[in-house]
C-alpha cells in the first residue's frame, strides 16, 4: 500500500515535557486513520505536528516519499497538501460562506476567482450548504460552521484531511450532521486523519484505529481489534470509560 505520509519516530517537547515520544504510523492512500486516547495524550499536537503548527522535537515525516522536516523543504508548499478542520472551526468572520471558501484558494493557490467559486460550490453541496453562499459565519450555527470550514478545507482540493475532534465544540443535536457528512467523505476515497471522542463513528468508518496514551502509540489495528479485541489494558481501560 502506498503511504501518503509516514510519521517515523516523531517526538515533541515542551521545554521539559516529552508530550509525544516515538510515534510511528503511517496512512495510506484512501484510507481513514482515526486516534482516539484521553485528554492531554498528546493527539492536538500530533497532528498540529504532522501539519507543521508544531516544530516536531525530532523524527520524520514522510510525504510522498520525502521527509519534510528536513531544511530543504518548504512549509508552505508541504501545506498545500493538508486539510485541517478545528474543534472551533476558525472561519473568517468578516467573509461570507463563500468567501470563506474561496479566500485561500485564491490567495494560497493563486486560482481565479471564478474558478475558486466553481470549486467553493461544488464542496458546499457536498457538505449540504449551498443554500448558505451569502450567510456570514454569526448567522450560521455550530454544526452548519464546521460543515462550511469543512468545505472550505475540502475546496483546496488537499491530499490529506486533518480532522482534530470536529464535533468536540458542538451542542449535541449537531455532532450528528457534522459526523454524516464525514461518513460520506470518508466514503469517497478521501484520505483521513481523524481525532474523535466518537467511539461509535470511528468504529464505523475506520480502516485504523490509532489508541494514544501519554504521548505513545499504545495500540494500533482494526477497529475490530481496538473495539472488540483490545491487546493492551490501558485501551481496555480507556473503552470502559468511554463506551
Ligand atoms: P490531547 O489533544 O490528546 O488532549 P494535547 O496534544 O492537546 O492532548 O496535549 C498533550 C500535552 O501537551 C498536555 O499535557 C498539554 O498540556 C501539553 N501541551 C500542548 N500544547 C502545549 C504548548 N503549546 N505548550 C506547553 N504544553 C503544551
Ligand atoms: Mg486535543
Amino acid at each position: 500500500m502506498e503511504a501518503v505520509i509516514d510519521i517515523q519516530g516523531l517526538s515533541k517537547s515542551f521545554g521539559s515535557h516529552e508530550v509525544l515520544k516515538d510515534i510511528n504510523f503511517s496512512v495510506n492512500k484512501g484510507e481513514v486513520v482515526t486516534i482516539i486516547g484521553s485528554s492531554g495524550s498528546g493527539k492536538s499536537t500530533l497532528l498540529r505536528c504532522v501539519n507543521l503548527l508544531e516544530k516536531p522535537s525530532g523524527g520524520k515525516i514522510i510525504f510522498n516519499g520525502e521527509n519534510i522536516l528536513d531544511d530543504k523543504h518548504d512549509v508552505h508548499q508541504y501545506r498545500k497538501n493538508l486539510g485541517m478542520v478545528f474543534q472551533q472551526f476558525n472561519l473568517f468572520n468578516n467573509h461570507n460562506v463563500i468567501g470563506n471558501c474561496v479566500v485561500g484558494q485564491v490567495k494560497v493557490l493563486k486560482r481565479s476567482k471564478e474558478d475558486a467559486e466553481k470549486i467553493a460550490m461544488k464542496y458546499l453541496k457536498v457538505v449540504g450548504m449551498d443554500a448558505y453562499v451569502n450567510a456570514k459565519p454569526r448567522q450560521l450555527s455550530g454544526g452548519q460552521k464546521q460543515r462550511v470550514a469543512i468545505a472550505r478545507a475540502l475546496s483546496m482540493e488537499p491530499d490529506v484531511m486533518l480532522f482534530d475532534e470536529p464535533t468536540s465544540a458542538l451542542d449535541p443535536e449537531m455532532v450528528g450532521e457534522v459526523l454524516k457528512v464525514m461518513k460520506e467523505l470518508a466514503g469517497t476515497g478521501l484520505t483521513m486523519l481523524i481525532v474523535t471522542h466518537e467511539m461509535e463513528f470511528a468504529r464505523e468508518v475506520s480502516d485504523r484505529v490509532v489508541f494514544m496514551d501519554k504521548g505513545v502509540i499504545a495500540e494500533e489495528g482494526t477497529p475490530e481489534q481496538i473495539f472488540n479485541q483490545p491487546a493492551q489494558e490501558r485501551t481496555k481501560e480507556f473503552l470502559k470509560r468511554t463506551l
